[in-house]
């Protein structure tokens, strides 16, 4: 019988230490007066444009302002990455018109992109006659917020329980720990060879850093290298000379079944992203530290555009996600050197309306 890996959610492990932690932390956070008992300077009703920088600038946003409301926010355009703009769009703006407060928690990874949002709120409040600190208001956290509390060790490292713990919580085949390049094209390969996969995301986004390379890639050959080739009236390029760069590339330190395995496989990587809908510049470049015609740029110029057709892919694949989950603990077999059986993960936490 196939063993599957499984998963302990720490938050149960919390509930005790939660009670014993609460009434401190508890105290510390501060509930927003609820708008319509906060004493706040009228505003000039109305429909707010207002142009602020998010991650780049040009992030244009309607702010709607009742007397002494913030109705409605909608991000009319902006040039940030689009995945990582979306999920502040999707946290943030809800969060801001629910609690009617601009002191919400910015969004991990996309810092900027969230200050941006909150500085077009602030701006319109100002430019209807209102005072942006009536609205900045502290907002309170969920049960599972300080949960999070509870479980952070001296170093400041959420974990969960030490021992293996003797019950789980769910079972799977496969779990996957991150929704980047790697953890998507994972997921992917377990599910297309019949294994049910979890993929576990501690951001509210899939993509991780692979959202915002240069989206540059090296294959030795691809289905359509030999046109583009021809077209290019280029050399072709070898894995072996494909090797060879990497190999040195790394300062000869690199394990070199890997770095086989890698060149040869990149062909069959390429063509399925393509066959999914993937498309690329026309030109096939030869960058520093390659001595090979081979590498293929995303049209976007960004790993965002290989990060969607990821998606799609284990979206089509049936793939269960779980977004804002951390992995906070890998449990092993023989006193955590054998191999992993389980992990704990942290599920998200949500603010509170006041
Ligand atoms: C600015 C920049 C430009 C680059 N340009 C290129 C390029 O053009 N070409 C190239 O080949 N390489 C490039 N690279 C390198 C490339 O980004 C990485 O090699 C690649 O993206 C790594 O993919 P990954 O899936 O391993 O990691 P990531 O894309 O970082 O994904 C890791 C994921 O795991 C999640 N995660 C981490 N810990 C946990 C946890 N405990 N629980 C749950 N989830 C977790 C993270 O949130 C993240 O989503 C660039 C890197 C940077 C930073």
């Amino acid at each position: 019988m196939r063993k599957k890996l499984r998963i302990f959610f720490t938050l149960a492990f919390a509930a005790v230490a939660l009670a014993v932690v609460a009434c401190a932390t508890h105290g510390a956070v501060r509930a927003p007066a609820p708008v319509a008992s906060r004493t706040v300077t009228p505003l000039i009703p109305g429909t707010y444009i207002e142009e602020v920088s998010g991650f780049k600038p040009g992030f244009r946003v309607e702010v709607t302002l009742s007397a002494n409301r913030i109705e409605n926010i909608t991000v009319l355009s902006h040039n940030d990455t689009v995945i990582i703009a979306q999920a502040v769009i999707d946290s943030i703006i809800p969060t801001i018109i629910s609690q009617q407060s601009t002191a919400v928690d910015v969004v991990s990874g996309a810092t900027l992109t969230s200050f941006g949002i909150i500085q077009a709120v602030q701006n319109a409040i100002a430019a209807a006659g209102g005072n942006p600190a009536d609205y900045w208001a502290p907002v309170r956290s969920s049960p599972q917020h300080l949960s999070r509390t509870a479980i952070i060790d001296p170093h400041g490292t959420p974990r969960g329980p030490e021992r293996t713990p003797r019950r789980w919580d769910e079972s799977h085949d496969i779990v996957i720990v991150g929704g980047g390049h790697a953890g998507l094209m994972a997921a992917y390969a377990a599910a297309n060879n019949g294994a049910q996969v979890l993929l576990i995301e501690k951001m509210s986004f899939l993509g991780g850093n692979s959202l915002i390379t240069g989206g540059q890639m090296a294959f030795h050959d691809s289905r359509i290298a030999a046109e583009a080739y021809r077209r290019l009236n280029l050399p072709p390029d070898t894995a072996e000379q494909h090797i060879r760069d990497t190999v040195a590339g790394g300062d000869f330190q690199s394990f070199l079944p890997l770095v086989e395995n890698f060149v040869h496989a990149g062909p069959f990587i390429l063509n399925m992203l393509l066959d999914n809908g993937l498309t690329v510049r026309e030109h096939i470049t030869m960058p520093g530290g390659h001595y090979g015609f081979r590498v293929y740029g995303t049209t976007s110029g960004q790993g965002d555009d290989v990060i969607e057709v990821q998606k799609r892919m284990i979206e089509r694949a049936g793939i269960d996600v779980r977004l804002n989950t951390k992995m906070v603990r890998i449990y092993r077999e023989g006193n955590q050197s054998g191999r992993a059986v389980g992990i704990a993960e942290l599920p998200p936490f949500e603010w509170t309306q006041s």
